[in-house]
């Protein structure tokens, strides 16, 4: 009944924890959400004030499809300012996220018989984008040991002939890994010879907890300019999920395929929200930084509740939002078998909901998003503690 490339993907496997936690909410149940992968900072007033004003101008009709140039410009000093990097506008499309900053490149630089590499423990979507694209998806995995951090060799193993593009996600999700930029200089370079591309997922590059050098971009663009496409997003940075609105930098040909796809699905992003990210990109940036602090005390203080009980075993995450533990000593084939039962049953019984490590092919782990109340983190942290140890005695016993 649907076409072959419908059959081939599949609904992201982070919603169906997400969806009964919601459910359950709605009927007025108390849950500790430490599932959700967005901030849970209210979007900051001077963005909003930005919006309410684009709406007051009658700012609300179609805009050029790749952005304004407003926009366009703002996203080029933001890159210039964080990175030193130039870019002109014709090398830049605002999007409807990150998603579809990722979902044009994907689309218009990789096809069939093309291999893309991505990396795993990783974002599902990814992959799901280069098998639309009716390209391979080559996963290659990141390890505990390393603090999942992406290292060059990991990639420079996994090349063939075939070999097309690269997608890299620093800091990731749902590990926080990130990628020196020693070890990316050493990927780009071979990629340069060999006319790889690189894809820069930057969703979360405001989200870096120690003093880390992460000029990524610069690396890039010094190394391999022509084959280097950059993608980010306002969602993460500034608490703007629902606004939809991201970019991606590229060379001016690939930026000129993506806004003609883009001129044919979705068009121009919200003119309103184009305004507010205006707004976040070229005002002050300390709603950034003190979201990072916030969040760097609640990675703290979880990581300590957590610790309590060794067999959690927990890499300190370096970026992003989320607590990545491997949970396996807690499963046993006559008892919680995965981390998707044992999400699933942390739902059912102390009504925590996390998500389970399968979502990002890593069986026998569980995502903690710390986009949440120190209270909630507190009480969650306890719960699944007790959970753990319950669930565990009853297969012992
Ligand atoms: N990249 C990664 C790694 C993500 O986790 C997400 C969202 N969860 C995105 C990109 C896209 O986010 P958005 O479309 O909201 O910018």
């Amino acid at each position: 009944m649907l076409a072959a490339r419908a059959t081939r993907i599949a609904v992201s496997p982070t919603m169906k924890v997400a969806a009964e936690a919601m459910a359950l909410k709605a009927k007025g149940v108390d849950v500790v959400d430490l599932g959700a992968g967005e901030p849970d900072f209210p979007t900051p007033k001077h963005i909003g004030d930005a919006a309410k004003a684009a709406i007051d101008a009658n700012f609300t009709k179609y805009t050029t499809n790749s952005g304004t140039d407003e926009l366009k410009k703002a996203i080029v000093w933001r890159y210039k300012t964080d990175y030193g990097v130039d870019y002109a506008t014709n090398e830049v499309i605002a999007t409807a996220g990150g998603k579809q900053a990722l979902y044009n490149a994907v689309m218009v630089l990789f096809g069939e018989g093309d291999e893309v590499i991505t990396h795993m423990p990783g974002w599902p979507t990814l992959v799901e984008q280069i098998k639309l694209s009716d390209a391979t998806p080559v996963i290659v995995h990141t390890r505990a040991e390393d603090g999942f951090a992406l290292l060059a060799r990991t990639f420079l193993d996994a090349l063939t002939p075939r070999t097309r593009g690269i997608i890299l996600n620093s800091p990731g999700n749902p590990t926080g890994g990130l990628m020196t930029e020693g070890e990316l200089e050493a990927l780009a370079t071979e990629c340069a010879r060999r006319g790889i591309w690189i894809l820069l997922d930057l969703c979360y590059e405001k989200l870096i907890y120690d003093p880390t050098p992460h000029n990524l971009p610069a690396v890039l663009v010094k190394t391999m300019r022509d084959h280097t496409v950059l993608c980010g997003s306002a969602s993460k940075a500034y608490a703007m999920t629902g606004w939809r609105c991201g970019w991606t930098l590229a060379p001016k040909e690939v930026v000129a395929a993506c806004n003609a796809l883009q001129s044919h699905s979705t068009s121009n992003v919200c003119s309103i929200t184009q305004k507010a990210v205006v707004a976040g990109l070229t005002g002050p940036q300390e709603c950034v930084t003190d979201m990072l602090d916030q969040y760097r005390v609640r990675r703290d203080q979880l990581v300590e509740w957590l610790a309590v009980e060794p067999r959690i075993k927990l890499v300190k995450p370096a970026g992003a939002f989320y607590l990545f533990p491997d949970v396996s000593e807690f499963l046993s084939p006559d008892g919680v078998r995965t981390s998707a039962e044992l999400a699933q049953s942390l739902l059912d019984g102390p009504r925590v909901a996390v998500t389970p490590g399968e979502a990002f092919d890593a069986p026998g782990c569980l995502r903690i998003s710390y986009a949440a109340s120190i209270e909630d983190l507190e009480r969650g942290a306890r719960k699944i503690t007790e959970h753990l140890r319950s669930i565990e005695s009853k297969t012992t016993v």
